[in-house]
């Protein structure tokens, strides 16, 4: 922390003392540079924080730079009202052009963002209130009492003011729930809509982003420069914050900030080799996407990991501690169905992976789904958490109509789930994905991002500390800060379960949370989801560890080819004679010892059930 401030305290002295060693050439670069350095910001933040692939990014530069030009000179507006409805224009714009974003997968994203930019080249190089080719003259500079910022020295605090503010800012966003969000939304979108991201509404948030940056930097640009032409809003200039994004690592801020200005600067130097230099910023894209995918700013990342692989103890130290058991509520006696799922079919073109399936589920319970390869148990839990829609039945949540919920409705509503083959968010710490889930927001309250950030702030802390005790319950203290996906597998599915309850749910969806477990972590498991409901929550399992299902489970429901073809208990049903035909087999059974359910709890019966 010291540290942090002793160097934020030394860049801003060195930002404050620059101009003073610079030739009046060297500060116009150098107020460029830092225009740069704001739409990298935005850049960033769209694609390298959120993963929207966003090449419209000099579309909102020349929006926020033109809207200036047009507003002062024809309408006779003043600079800073006019820098302000700039922004705001930008912004708007910024919100048209991620509509696509609500509905497109992000190559699309790509074709679409790259078509409005040329689009707006194309618009502002024929308009006439935008001055056709020639671009408009004679913008009037801002003024401020006293400080005369027709001055390139001091028009550079100004600039260096307004860049902290937004790097800040970003960095603030990056870091809290917002920017956690997108960077969950990045890593998968698919789980982040599990634990409650409205993911189309966070890829718009992205395209507003990275628009108020691009709106910023186009409005300073028309101050400093005070004319404005097509050529400054290119797709060969788009390519070139596209460089600096990706040189300088797209995924830290600070990353896209040395892009920027190390370009500006390298650009400015070998202007009298434009057409080399260009060539030469592609070798080094290429060059940077092959063998630093992180950019400049992932190269310390890298180096530490290649250093403790090397003395290799810092991970052997940590360990996973024993679950520390929920407080047990009282059950009600007449527990009321929580899940009904009411003859739902799910055809997939020519197959029928659901076929009229019907079951409740009663609070309290401890529900094992169990079922041959392909049987549909997979393609069950998506129905009931809202990743498919059924063809056809209903399914209903504490009595709601829940068929046709969005994924983050349900987790709102109080379904959680696990994936079969694990879905955490790799680039998140563990923390991370915990805080993920454990933040119950709405994506409008990111309003107070606008307006009220001690809120946002204070919303923070209280996650943090809940992801502390949710992180000790699960015993999981020690990688808090690891990347949950260089842990070994047994972790990782707790992981997954810790960030599941982390969301508070009262239906815990898991699929096969055994798979690819030992026996000691079967125990462990068998633990876990046995506090789990007595705390209150319903779980509903599918397993092909039958001795989990046996020791587990008061009633089991047995699928076959999409149709439910046996439901009771363990007991009942690995006697029922369609299923020993559609699935077990007697000599599996017998085998098994599926007549004493104790004999599953030892740990070499577990693990031989499972293969
Ligand atoms: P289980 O989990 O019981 O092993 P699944 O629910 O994953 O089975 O799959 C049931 C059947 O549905 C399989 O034949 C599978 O190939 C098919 N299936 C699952 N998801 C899809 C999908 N998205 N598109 C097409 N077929 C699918
Ligand atoms: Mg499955």
């Amino acid at each position: 922390m010291r540290t942090r401030i002793a160097t934020t305290g030394a860049v801003v002295v060195a930002a404050w003392a620059l101009p003073y060693g610079l030739g009046s050439y060297t500060i116009h670069v150098v107020d460029i540079a830092l225009i740069y350095a704001l739409l990298a910001i935005g850049m960033g933040l769209a694609m390298g924080v959120s993963g929207q692939i966003n090449l419209a990014q000099v579309a909102f530069f020349g929006v926020g730079a033109y809207s200036v030009a047009i507003l002062t000179t024809h309408y006779g507006y003043g600079f800073w009202p006019a820098a302000l409805l700039s922004v705001l224009a930008t912004v708007v714009t910024g919100l048209f052009v991620g509509i696509p974003a609500l509905r497109m997968q992000s190559h699309y994203l790509g074709i679409v963002t790259l078509g409005l930019a040329l689009g707006f080249v194309n618009w502002i190089t024929n308009a006439h209130i935008s001055g056709g080719a020639d671009g408009i003259s004679g913008v009037p500079g801002p003024t401020l009492p006293g400080v005369d910022l027709s001055s390139e020295y001091l028009y550079y605090y100004l600039e260096a003011v307004v860049f902290g503010l937004a790097l800040v800012f970003g960095l603030f966003v990056v870091r809290t729930s917002l920017g956690r969000r997108l960077r969950a939304m990045r890593d998968d979108s698919l789980a982040a809509g599990a634990t409650g991201a409205e993911v189309p509404l966070l890829r718009m948030t992205a395209f507003l982003l990275a628009s108020l940056y691009g709106g910023l930097a186009g409005v300073l640009y028309s101050g400093l420069i005070r004319y404005v032409a097509p050529e400054t809003f290119s797709i060969a200039n788009m390519f070139i914050l596209l460089a600096m994004v990706v040189i300088g690592g797209r995924r830290s801020l600070v990353g896209c900030v040395v892009g920027a200005i190390g370009l500006t600067l390298v650009r400015e130097w070998l202007s009298d080799f434009s057409t080399y230099a260009q060539l030469g910023y592609g070798v080094v894209v290429v060059v940077m996407v092959v063998f630093a995918p992180t950019g400049l700013a992932g190269v310390p990342a890298r180096l530490r990991g290649r250093y403790e692989r090397w003395r290799g103890r810092e991970t052997a130290r940590a360990e996973l501690r024993p679950f520390t058991p929920y407080s047990p509520v009282e059950r009600p006696d007449t527990a009321g169905v929580l899940l009904a799922v009411e003859g739902v079919t799910k055809q997939f073109r020519g197959l029928r992976a659901l076929d009229g399936v019907s079951l409740a589920v009663h609070e309290g319970e401890i529900r094992g789904i169990v079922g041959p390869n392909g049987s549909g148990k997979t393609t069950l839990f998506n129905v009931i958490s809202g990743f498919y829609r059924a063809t056809a039945g209903t399914v209903r949540l504490v009595g709601d109509d829940t068929t046709a919920a969005r994924p983050y409705a349900l987790s709102l509503a109080g379904l959680s789930r696990t994936f079969q083959n694990l879905r955490l968010f790799g680039q998140l710490t563990v923390r991370e994905n915990v805080l993920v889930a454990l933040d119950r927001s709405r994506t409008h309250s990111i309003w107070r991002y606008a307006l009220w950030q001690p809120g946002v702030w204070m919303h923070e802390r209280l996650l943090r500390a809940q992801a502390d005790e949710v992180l000790e319950r699960f015993g999981l203290a020690d990688f808090a800060a690891a990347g949950p996906t260089s842990l070994p597998y047994g972790i990782q599915r707790r992981i997954e379960i810790a960030r599941a309850m982390a969301a508070r749910p009262r239906l815990l969806l898991l699929d096969e949370p055994a798979a690819g477990l030992n026996g000691e972590e079967v125990q462990q498991l068998i633990r876990i989801v046995r506090s789990i409901r007595d705390s209150g929550t319903t779980v509903i399992l599918i397993e092909h560890n039958m001795g989990l299902v046996m020791s587990l489970c008061e009633k089991v429901t047995v699928l076959s080819g999409g149709n439910v073809i046996a439901e009771g208990t363990p007991q009942e049903v690995v006697t029922a004679p369609e299923v020993i035909e559609a699935y077990l087999g007697e000599s599996d059974l017998a085998e098994l010892g599926m007549d004493t359910p104790e004999a599953a709890d030892r740990p070499d019966r577990a693990k031989e059930a499972t293969s």
